[in-house]
């Protein structure tokens, strides 16, 4: 059979790449990265995980852990290589993305029937089967294909990038760790604030210097509501955050004793 042409190495274009290939057909996967920059992606590696390394909760009473174990039956790649490579995270599926992303990189381009092409594709090839893969931040000039071919606008969103902290500047003697809702074991950093504190937290976080946005951020300025940065939150009130990531729920700080009494808001790390 005739290679298929997959375009876009993230963990869509990833996981149909090995589909099709351990189903005995050769695959050509094309990647634009680290020929062509994305605005988010940090690495060459494929299977790059954008913002935060969980894939949501793994119980399979959840919708989320319903499809990793749909998932796990159907022999896929990327959730056995993040079976693999989990770090507690309580009751989700959190991975190492380095290594995860490294771990499937090799695993393709290893692969006998998978051919990894780092090439821009910015136009949809007329011959063979073909599987667009490339995401939410497709390149220009195929985004504008795809516009030309469709007659429609772009259906987007601006979606907040997980803040990541250097462990090693966290104050161990004000943050502690904790599980959340008592589920596995305690791997979250919790911050502890009284009233004050948090008054204080909001005030100066409404004047804090912000990160630059990006061109593709400044266009579609218009948010997800499930996932807001954290400045854009402190905008809409003073109490938004305590109903948002800084939500008083299923945190105690144990050394306040009773945890029943003692809920803190807590901005987990
Ligand atoms: C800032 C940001 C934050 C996000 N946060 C989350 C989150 O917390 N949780 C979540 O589930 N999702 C989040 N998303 C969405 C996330 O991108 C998707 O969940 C996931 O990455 C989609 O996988 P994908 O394979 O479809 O796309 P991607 O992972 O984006 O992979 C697409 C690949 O195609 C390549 N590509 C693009 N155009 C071309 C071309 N013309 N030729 C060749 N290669 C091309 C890209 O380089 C990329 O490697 C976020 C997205 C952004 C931008």
């Amino acid at each position: 059979m005739n290679n298929i042409t997959v375009i876009g190495g993230g963990i869509a274009g990833t996981e149909t790449a090995w589909q099709i290939a351990q189903a005995g057909i050769p695959v050509d996967l094309y990647e634009m990265r680290p020929v062509v920059k994305s605005p988010a992606h940090h690495s060459e590696e494929l299977a790059e995980l954008v913002c935060s390394n969980s894939f949501g909760a793994d119980a399979t009473d959840r919708a989320a852990g319903l499809l990793h174990e749909e998932l796990r039956r159907l022999n896929s790649i990327i959730i056995h290589t993040a079976d693999s490579h989990r770090v507690p995270a309580g009751g989700a599926l959190a991975v190492d993305r380095g290594i995860f992303s490294q771990n499937l990189t090799q695993t393709l381009a290893n692969h006998p029937l998978i051919t990894l092409r780092r090439e821009e594709i910015k136009a949809i090839p007329v011959e063979g089967i073909v599987v667009l893969a490339t995401g939410p931040l497709t390149s220009p000039p195929l985004a504008q294909e795809l516009q030309n071919l469709t007659g429609m606008d772009y259906l987007n969103f601006f979606d907040a990038a997980s803040p990541i902290v250097v462990g090693e500047s966290i104050n161990k003697d004000i943050a502690f760790l904790a599980s959340r809702y008592d589920k596995g074991e305690a791997a979250y950093f919790n911050c502890p604030m009284n009233k004050e504190q948090y008054w204080h937290f909001w005030q100066e976080l409404r004047q804090a210097q912000q990160a630059e946005l990006k061109d593709f951020e400044r266009e579609n300025a218009k948010f997800f509501e499930a996932c807001l940065p954290i400045e854009e939150l402190a905008q809409r009130g003073e109490e938004t955050m305590r109903y948002g990531p800084l939500k008083p729920i299923g945190l105690f700080d144990a050394r306040l004793g009773d945890f029943k009494e003692n809920k803190v808001n807590g901005l987990m790390v």
